[in-house]
This record gives structure tokens, C-alpha cells and sequence, in this order.
């Protein structure tokens, strides 16, 4: 029995360490959001979040998402990036990369 009770809680560890690793991230995302302007900069989209991306103004760098991969940086990182981009919905971005929207 005791020793069941420390495989547990090693098990909850791990579980807590992943759900850590989790909202860091979030917590990353919505810094990120927040200082992208918080909504879409063309028409001021806000409902969901997760519509909302980073598009490069520089053409030959590559946009980034929030996505969990684009945000393991640290967030110096991560701000000196947003800093060259401009945080658009997903609507908006297709219609700059179809050239339909001037940033
Ligand atoms: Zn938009
Ligand atoms: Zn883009």
C-alpha cells in the first residue's frame, strides 16, 4: 500500500508538471496577444484567440504562430518578434497574403 501511494505521487507530479508546462504557455499566448494589441490590427476581430496570428512585415521572414512550438522561446524572444509583426485574424491574413489588405 505505501508504496503505491509514491508511485502516485509521482504520477501527480509528472501530471503537474505537464499541466505547468501548459499554462505557462497559455499564459505566454495571451502575453503575446496582449502585446500584439490584443485584437486583430486590420478590422478588430477579438472573439477567438486561437483565429488570431502573427504576420511578418518583413516578407522574407517567416510569420509565427502561437502556436506551442513558437512560443518555447523565452519571451524577450518572443517580443522582439512581435515587435516586426502585426497581429492579424485569420480572415485578415489570408487577404494580406493574397494581397488584398495593405498593411
Ligand atoms: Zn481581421
Ligand atoms: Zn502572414
Amino acid at each position: 500500500m505505501p508504496l503505491r501511494k509514491e508511485k502516485r505521487t509521482y504520477a501527480d507530479r509528472a501530471e503537474y508538471m505537464k499541466t505547468a508546462v501548459v499554462k505557462r504557455r497559455k499564459k505566454l499566448k495571451d502575453m503575446a496577444i496582449e502585446y500584439g494589441g490584443g485584437k486583430c490590427q486590420v478590422c478588430g476581430y477579438d472573439r477567438c484567440k486561437r483565429a488570431l496570428s502573427f504576420h511578418h512585415k518583413e516578407p522574407s521572414q517567416k510569420d509565427f504562430g502561437l502556436s506551442s512550438r513558437g512560443l518555447t522561446r523565452s519571451w524577450e524572444k518572443t517580443k522582439i518578434e512581435i515587435d516586426k509583426c502585426i497581429l492579424v485574424c485569420a480572415n485578415c491574413h489570408m487577404e494580406i497574403h493574397e494581397g488584398m489588405v495593405n498593411i
